[in-house]
């Protein structure tokens, strides 16, 4: 049998110092390229063009659009969220909005998720909003994650399958069609299958000491 497919490959263009807004200082930056090649047997063999690219904070590991180099924070706007921020609410909300019924808890539970993972609180309003904008777009998860995993790195995809988690464990237990999702989340988003394993085993490791969305 052969096995071939396709897979981003990062390659680093430039590094330098920038402006970071989620560690609200001077920071050193890599700007990273993703390439999509087409694999044989796993290892890239031919590149097929650009997947994407974007700016990755080499403290916070953040990733941000590349406009974000000229970004001030003198300027004060707020509008560079990293990429997995971004990603990571939207991920929510659609599973969120996957058994079409949106209640109140399910909304608190996640507005506690984004801010428990995230650098910029939401509040409810602006969570509800959210929601109803995506509601007039909604999209399947997966098809939205493989449109944004060329602007992640490992730690960003790492975020949004421990989120993905939370949400999933939220009401007392993880059912094996939850896990399912999951896995599927970790795949679009090309993580490997032992990176995964060694994030659900540290998520479920602390599901047995706590339960992890107890007030903190
Ligand atoms: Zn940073």
């Amino acid at each position: 049998m052969i096995i071939f497919g396709t897979r981003g490959v990062k390659s680093t263009i430039k590094e330098g110092q920038f402006d970071c807004p989620q560690c609200e200082g001077q920071k050193r930056y890599r700007h990273r390229k993703v390439t999509k090649f087409f694999t044989l047997y796993f290892i890239p063999l031919i590149p097929l063009g650009s997947a994407g690219e974007y700016v990755e904070c080499m403290t916070c590991k953040g990733t941000f659009v590349t406009k974000v180099l000229n970004y001030k924070r003198s300027t004060g706007n707020d509008q560079f969220l990293s990429e997995y921020e971004k990603a990571m609410k939207h991920t929510m909300v659609l599973m969120m909005l996957a058994d079409g019924i949106i209640d109140d808890n399910e909304m608190l539970m996640v507005q506690k998720i984004v801010n428990k993972f995230g650098h910029n609180d939401v509040t409810l309003p602006e969570l509800k909003d959210y929601v109803d904008e995506v509601q007039r777009n909604p999209e399947d998860v997966s098809t939205y994650l493989k449109k944004v995993t060329p602007g992640l790195n490992e730690h960003g995809k790492e975020v949004i399958v421990k989120c993905a988690y939370a949400v999933a464990a939220s009401d007392g237990h993880v059912d094996p069609t939850e896990i399912a999702l999951i896995h599927k989340i970790a795949e679009v988003m090309e993580m490997s299958s032992s990176h995964l394993k060694g994030i659900l085993a540290d998520m479920t490791e602390k599901d047995k000491k706590k339960n992890t969305f107890s007030d903190n």
